[in-house]
């Protein structure tokens, strides 16, 4: 379905050529879900760009359903464009448009007609489970419901390639989970050829069967996603593999420190390439009223930014914590709020 051959990508810049893609062979096969993961700045967006048409390639090849977007232009570029469809991180909705007329937006520019148009948004409604949604304004709905709006627009005209631009980084933990299980459910139902940028290798391992990643422009490692995690080779995808593992270890230990610290709030603050010189924790001192006891967890600087994960205990009268909670979401870090079974 997807081909690269030899792809590199390289911007002029006012301080010289930048090679944001160098040197890619990829092959994506019919009906695979396959995920490609790297750190900011490792080319991935540079990368689905091309996969769409949005970006020439400066060397090299792409094909996607049998056509070579380099080479075709015009009418018959934006015919190759109609079978790939992209969702996006922040949902790229038309805001004074409700969800109906969301969703039949691509196919009044297609030309089909007001008939069959809502006969077709109603079955894109049920597919994506908006039922009862059909008249609300994106502004009404909530992350997740605005990404079924978006995955709903972008099966409208019947494509063979879905590609998302990390569609889940906006979402919390159980919202990424029922988004990553819809796209599962469209993949089987529609034979769709799914293909996902991420710099979060769980959403790799929930729903990928194939990886690669990038670094530096190229892939330096791919391969079917649970040879990767048993057997990763390079140093950077070892990091990813082990964001995972470190989180599934401490999420055994949840319960036992929700126990052991009845009042409050423990929570779990993720860095993803956060800058730290952003001194959150002291910030967190300074501004609240609260005490705070760091549990567990590690956070390593790299090149690109911190990594990792803490639990903390917030301990302090409701308000206060419920405030400091607030900050904390405002900041460069996910966090996830610990609740009592
Ligand atoms: P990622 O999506 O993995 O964060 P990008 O594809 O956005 O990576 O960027 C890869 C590299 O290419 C970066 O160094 C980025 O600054 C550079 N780059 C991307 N787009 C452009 C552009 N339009 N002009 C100049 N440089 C760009």
């Amino acid at each position: 379905m997807i081909s690269l051959k030899s792809v590199s990508k390289v911007f002029k810049t006012r301080n010289g050529p930048v090679k944001a893609v160098d040197d890619i062979d990829l092959t994506i096969n019919e009906g695979e879900i396959y995920g490609i993961i790297g750190y900011s700045g490792a080319g991935k967006s540079t990368l689905i760009r091309m996969l769409n048409g949005l970006e020439t390639p400066t060397d090299g090849v792409v094909d996607v359903a049998g056509k070579n977007l380099g080479k075709v232009k015009g009418s018959e570029l934006r015919k190759a464009r109609q079978e790939i469809s992209m969702i996006f991180q922040h949902f790229n909705l038309l805001w004074s448009r409700t969800v109906k007329e969301n969703i039949a937006f691509p196919l009044e520019i297609a030309g089909v007609g007001r008939a069959e148009r809502n006969r077709r948004v109603e079955e894109l409604i049920k597919l994506v489970g908006l039922e009862g949604r059909e008249d609300s304004y994106p502004s009404q709905l909530s992350g997740g419901q605005k990404q079924r709006v978006g995955i709903a627009r972008a099966l409208a005209n019947n494509p063979k390639v879905l590609l998302c631009d990390e569609a889940t980084s906006a979402l919390d933990p159980q919202t990424t989970d029922s988004i990553l299980e819809l796209l599962v459910d469209i993949n089987k139902r529609l034979s769709l050829t799914i293909v996902l940028i991420t710099h979060e290798m769980h959403v790799i391992r929930k729903i990928c069967h194939r990886v690669a990643v990038m670094e530096n422009g190229k892939i330096v490692e791919q391969g079917e996603v649970l040879h990767v995690f048993r057997k990763p080779e390079q140093p950077i995808t070892k990091r990813f593999v082990k964001q995972v593992t470190e989180t599934e270890e401490t999420q055994e230990t949840i319960e036992h420190l929700l126990t052991e610290f009845p009042r409050g709030k423990v929570i779990q603050m993720t860095f993803v390439g956060t800058s730290v010189e952003q001194p959150l924790i002291s910030n967190l001192i300074r501004k609240f009223d609260i005490n705070i006891n760091i549990l567990q967890g590690k956070i390593s600087q790299t090149q690109n930014g911190a990594y990792g994960s803490l639990f903390v205990h917030l301990d302090g009268e409701q308000a206060e914590i419920d405030r400091a909670v607030a900050y904390i979401k405002e900041q460069q870090v996910e966090l996830e709020v610990m609740t009592r079974a």
